[in-house]
């Protein structure tokens, strides 16, 4: 039997291979973009407020920051006790266009040692925990140029 693919969070992501972006939201009063998406209204203090328009963000970004996980999160983070934990790269990329910064895991492999702050990185789809029946869904960032 084969698994459901969902994302982890609904709307935050969307598309496939050279075509997946991240989806945040544009106040079309201020043009301020928002990353998680905000539908309720917009932040932006000096905003009478405007309707949030779906924005799909820039694709590649620098990066800004960087760390890595090398103990388990507690709850509400999904992992397998059972498994052994696998250390993970957290990366703060830089988008140009939107002045903002969007944190995520680097896709797997990549360490600490492969990052420096400046990098340019892309968006690609990533997997953030199996089950029996699903495949939970995420975002990772990845050098361009790498594994392309
Ligand atoms: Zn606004």
């Amino acid at each position: 039997m084969s698994r459901t693919s969902t994302p982890v969070v609904a709307h935050w992501f969307a598309g496939e291979g050279a075509d997946f972006r991240l989806l945040g939201t544009r106040c079309s009063a201020c043009a301020a973009v928002f990353f998680p998406r905000e539908d309720a209204f917009c932040r932006n203090p000096g905003c009478a407020g405007g309707e949030l328009v779906e924005a799909p963000l820039s694709r590649r970004g620098r990066v800004w920051s960087y760390t890595d996980g090398r103990y388990r999160p507690p709850s509400p983070y999904v992992s397998d006790p059972e498994l052994p934990w696998e250390p993970y790269t957290l990366i703060a990329v830089e988008l140009a266009a939107e002045r903002m910064v969007v944190l995520g895991q680097g896709v797997p492999g990549l360490s600490v040692a492969d990052l420096e702050v400046g990098m340019e990185m892309e968006v690609v789809p990533g997997v953030l925990n199996e089950d029996d029946e699903t495949t939970w869904t995420t975002w990772h960032w990845r050098p361009v140029g790498v594994g392309a």
